[in-house]
């Protein structure tokens, strides 16, 4: 009978969450490789570029990928054989225990997330605690651990259906996707359970995305079941739909489709449908009683040498002294170097600006938004002599309902994020003659590098939430929705859907 220390459990968590804060599996950093040469549409390959860019120099700097550094999810597999060392903790409380030190870590702190009271108040929990625990019991003397740490973006973009019996899996996957926008960070995964209940599909989808990238491989040995089958269908079938990374319009919107299946009721057909995002991040481990868990770091030199420079005409704009007038000009797609003065705001602080306007109070004492533009951005915190930790965008989507409210109101005329913004958004931008540029999602620590000066100035109670004035200096970004509302993620993907019809035409004739 394996004796299994609490400790060794504790320690391992621990360990695993900050070795995934920084290291991307590496079969999704050569998934992502491949897709980047074979990229055709240059929007999608520059945001593959920055991605696996960002990847390397996290590794190398041991800091987060992303700034959301996630909510872990983590599977617990016990053996039936296996003692406790001590029995005055719960498996959940040991995760959360390892979640706390690895969150907490001085050397690399990584983002808490957590938000208490959910449906009210939503109070962070200051250690990213608790994770999302889900145990089984298993033959055996073991204890296997698969954690991950998932992005909220991601996250947020799952869905579930009943399907009637005769419904095809396929066509609700393809019908479904381009609802969920590009929030999710693709290139991606998509993780899909089938059978069992409602409940029991959404954990199969999730448990399937703990699984290696390996579809390349399915494809060259060929489907031998419902499954493997399913997943190639649904491979081919949501590349074609020409989203791309970032959903700016390309080949490869997914670089694997991962599927586990139970059996159901007769009357049922429950689907749940889970995307994994650039920061796919998930680690697994065995413990067997002779100590922690022990991850293998990998080599620098597994990482593509792959660089990215913006072209010569690149448009530089001084964020200190642009105007209203000087962004009527600037056209969707272009890239433009941002150097100067920002600030920042994300949900909460929107929430509570709409709140102080409301009752007449006006903006907070250093908020001044008269032609400034604002980041949606919710960084992880500095170490060392950083300016500011891993700060990439986050979804813009969520401030489309305070969108026309800030620029009618407060002198705003540019906000910078990551996915699509609304139809609604849209046409209120083109209204104020405004303009929404879009940073990469997913390469936070690339990003943060433009930072140069940080401070808060506003909300600080708000923690990661807070109102922050970032100086930065050639920070990239792409301009998503121009001051005409030409909006690329509506054409980048009904352009590249229509070229990837023609590219399958001409290899079917050939
Ligand atoms: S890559 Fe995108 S979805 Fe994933 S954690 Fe980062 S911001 Fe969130």
């Amino acid at each position: 009978m394996a004796v299994i220390r609490q400790q060794d459990l504790i320690d391992s968590i621990e360990d695993a969450l900050q070795f995934i804060s920084y290291y991307h599996p590496l079969d999704y950093v050569k998934a992502v490789e491949a897709a980047y040469h074979k990229e055709q549409s240059q929007a999608a390959k520059d945001a593959m570029a920055q991605i696996l860019i960002n990847s390397r120099m996290s590794a190398e700097g041991k800091r987060p990928l992303c700034q959301d550094t996630g909510i872990v999810t983590c599977f617990v597999k016990v053996g039936m054989g296996v003692q406790w060392d001590k029995t005055d903790m719960t498996v959940q409380q040991m995760v959360d225990e390892g979640t706390r030190r690895a969150y907490l870590n001085p050397d690399n702190p990584l983002r808490a997330s957590i938000v208490s009271d959910p449906a009210g108040a939503r109070k962070n929990t200051k250690d990213n605690t608790p994770a999302v625990v889900h145990i089984d019991m298993v033959p055996g003397e073991g204890i296997e651990v698969m954690i991950a740490a998932k992005g909220g973006g991601s996250e947020n973009k799952s869905k579930m259906v009943m399907l009637n019996p005769s419904d095809d899996i396929a066509d609700w996957v393809v019908k479904t996707l381009p609802t969920m926008g590009a929030g999710w960070c693709p290139p991606g995964m998509l993780g899909i359970g089938i059978g069992g209940t409602a409940e029991k599909a959404a954990v199969l989808a999730k448990e399937s995305l703990m699984d290696p990238v390996d579809i390349q491989e399915l494809m060259e040995r060929g489907a031998q079941t419902t499954e493997e089958k399913l997943r190639l269908d649904i491979f081919k079938k949501v590349n074609d739909l020409g989203i791309g990374a970032q959903g700016l319009g390309g080949l490869t919107t997914v670089v694997d489709i991962k599927i586990k299946s139970v059996p159901t009721h007769a009357a049922s057909k429950p689907i749940a449908m889970i995307p994994n995002c650039a920061a796919t991040r998930h680690a697994h481990f065995h413990l067997d009683g002779s100590g922690p868990a022990e991850l293998t770091p990998p080599k620098l030199e597994d990482w593509p040498d792959i660089t990215w420079e913006v072209g010569e005409n690149t448009r530089r704009v001084n964020l200190d002294t642009v105007t209203k007038e000087d962004i009527l000009d600037w056209k969707v797609g272009e890239t433009v170097l941002l150097s100067g003065k920002m600030l920042t705001g994300r949900d909460a602080a929107h929430k509570r600006i709409q709140t102080m306007l409301d009752n007449g109070e006006g903006l907070p004492e250093g908020v001044d938004l008269t032609n400034r533009f604002i980041y949606y951005v919710g960084p992880v915190d500095a170490v060392g002599d950083e300016a500011v930790g891993p700060a990439g965008p986050t979804t813009a989507t969520r401030m489309d309902k305070f969108t026309d409210m800030m620029l009618e109101k407060t002198g705003l005329i540019g906000m910078i994020g990551k996915a699509e913004r609304g139809p609604a958004t849209v046409d209120s931008i083109a209204k104020h003659k405004a303009v929404y540029l879009m940073a990469v999602g997913g390469a936070a620590y690339l990003v943060s590098k433009a930072i140069k000066k940080s401070r808060v100035v506003a909300f600080e109670d708000l923690g990661m939430e807070a109102i922050y004035e970032f100086d930065v200096e050639d920070m990239p970004v792409t301009v998503a929705v121009d001051s005409t509302g030409a909006n690329a993620h509506q054409t980048g993907p009904a352009i590249w859907k229509v070229k990837i019809e023609d590219l399958n035409k001409k290899l079917e004739t050939s």
